[in-house]
């Protein structure tokens, strides 16, 4: 008999609405499976205490004969940069480890409201800056494929916890790839929508032009049921746009034939590992037995998505993170001789080297005698880079290739080169500069000594296109390849 943790999102809520199954024994059951678990993978920071409450909640609705909604019992996960009214919102910092936020994401919102459980909180790297989460306060999330290897980061513990069926769905955030680089590490689906589809009011911010909230899960109809859910607009932030959401189910069965895939040339050339390269278009070519037509795209500025990106993100984050001053929440220094040496010293000790790292590279961007060179010009190269993506979908419906150019990696390997760790981003951050909805989709193992390290194939749309996005990735998970498995942990 299939066990509750190795069903999908979708088939959970059905058998607990119609009460084959109650939300208080899934979640029981996952909460086990963490209990079991996470001492070793250290994908959560914190449990719901509420949990039990909102699951009991949404038993009794059943019973009474009200609609308990589409995620009914579901238990989710969320990045701990995201609020929870009630919860810790430690951003991994240790700054705000006791910070206790005040009221609910919208997002969180909406989950609540479409019959989600609030099952906890997940690791990742300190104010969602870094690529394997290893710049988390509270220690690295392992990878549950090969536990001597990085999740990805930032939204690792997130990815990490759907990959090892901990939870079936969880949230991450995504400002230069942090959903879809750990999706790919660990095997999971991860989907990173159009910058204004769904509402960043109460996910802490790092580089507001290029956030964006998006969910975790282990099929593409459960990405596209959470995604519905997610997005629309929301009073309480003015980026999130006034465009209609679709029914993303509803595309989900029309398959490949016909469709158009671009396969940019700078996504397949060297500096990618060889070992991805060859699972990818293995990928490709499947989609092209199925009825796919694959056309050579070029997006030329690729090459300068990492310097653009590093000088944008942090120059927000420079920004965003000037709040930080001991003053009216977080961590206060005490003892402190004056006010400067207060806000000083909260620095000092709140954050982690990473993250003051980005302030001071983001200072001197934005600083009056670099911005010109820096900033201003960062953001010409930006709108360049978006002109690539409109160039690409004039011969295209969406564009295909790796989500990340190697396979992951073992903790400690990067740590001390942050310039290598960057790299992790090459093809993910351009769509962020861009505003591109994007999704990393399971595409097989690289076959390793002593484990199977998963491969993303990144599947990218015109704006606003998610819809497409589900297509391809309900597609390609029926290729005959690509049968889905489970890490043993
Ligand atoms: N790894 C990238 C960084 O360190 C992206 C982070 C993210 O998307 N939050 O900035």
């Amino acid at each position: 008999m299939t066990q509750i943790h190795e069903m999908n999102a979708v088939a959970l809520a059905e058998k607990i609405r119609t009460k084959e199954l109650s939300a208080q024994a899934v979640l029981e059951h996952f909460l086990r499976r963490i209990e079991t678990h996470d001492s070793e993978l250290n994908c959560f920071l914190s449990l719901n205490d509420k949990n039990h409450a909102e699951a009991e909640a949404i038993d009794s609705c059943i019973s009474a004969g009200e609609d308990p909604g589409i995620l009914a019992g579901v238990p989710v996960a969320i990045k701990d940069n995201i609020d929870v009214e009630g919860m810790r919102t430690t951003c991994g910092s240790r700054f705000l480890e006791n910070f206790v936020a005040p009221f609910d994401a919208t997002v969180v919102k909406r989950l609540k409201k479409a019959g989600a459980v609030i099952i906890g909180k997940t690791n990742l790297d300190e104010f969602a800056m870094g690529s394997s989460t290893e710049n988390s306060a509270f220690g690295p999330t392992r990878n549950p494929w090969d536990k001597n290897r990085i999740p990805g980061g930032s939204s690792g513990g997130s990815a990490a916890a759907v990959a090892a069926r901990l939870c079936p769905v969880s949230l991450g955030s995504d400002t230069g790839g942090s959903i879809r680089q750990p999706a790919s590490f660990c095997g999971v689906l991860g989907v990173k929508p159009t910058y204004g589809r769904v509402s960043r009011y109460g996910l802490v911010a790092f580089g507001s032009s290029l956030d964006q909230v998006g969910p975790f899960t282990n099929s593409a109809h459960d990405a596209a049921r959470v995604t519905g859910v997610l997005a629309g607009s929301c009073d309480l932030d003015s980026t999130a746009a006034n465009v209609e959401v679709p029914d993303y189910e509803a595309g989900l069965d029309l398959g490949l034939n016909g469709l158009r895939i671009g396969v940019p040339k700078e996504f397949m050339a060297e500096g990618i590992d060889e070992s991805v390269r060859n699972r990818i278009q293995e990928s490709i070519d499947l989609m092209k037995e199925a009825g796919a037509k694959i056309v050579e795209v070029s997006l030329p500025h690729t090459k300068y998505a990492i310097p653009v990106y590093y000088i944008v993100a942090t120059s927000e984050a420079s920004s965003n993170l000037a709040r930080y001053d001991g003053v009216g929440y977080g961590r206060r220094q005490e003892d402190t001789e004056d006010i400067m040496d207060m806000f000083m010293k909260s620095r000092l000790h709140g954050f982690g080297d990473e993250v003051k790292r980005r302030i001071m590279l983001g200072t001197y961007c934005l600083s009056s005698g670099y911005y010109d060179a820096y900033y201003d010009k960062a953001q010409r190269v930006r709108t360049l880079i978006r002109q690539d993506f409109e160039q690409a979908f004039q011969n295209c419906d969406v564009i295909v290739g790796p989500t990340a150019p190697t396979p992951p990696f073992k903790l400690g390997e990067k740590t001390d080169d942050p310039l290598t760790m960057y790299l992790a981003d090459i093809l993910t951050a351009s769509l962020n500069l861009a505003g591109m909805p994007g999704m990393s989709t399971p595409a097989g193992f690289i076959e390793n000594r002593n484990s199977r390290l998963p491969v993303g194939l990144q599947v990218i749309a015109a704006p606003f296109r998610e819809d497409m996005i589900f297509r391809v990735a309900a597609a390609h998970e029926q290729l005959p390849a690509l049968t889905k498995e489970a890490p043993i942990l």
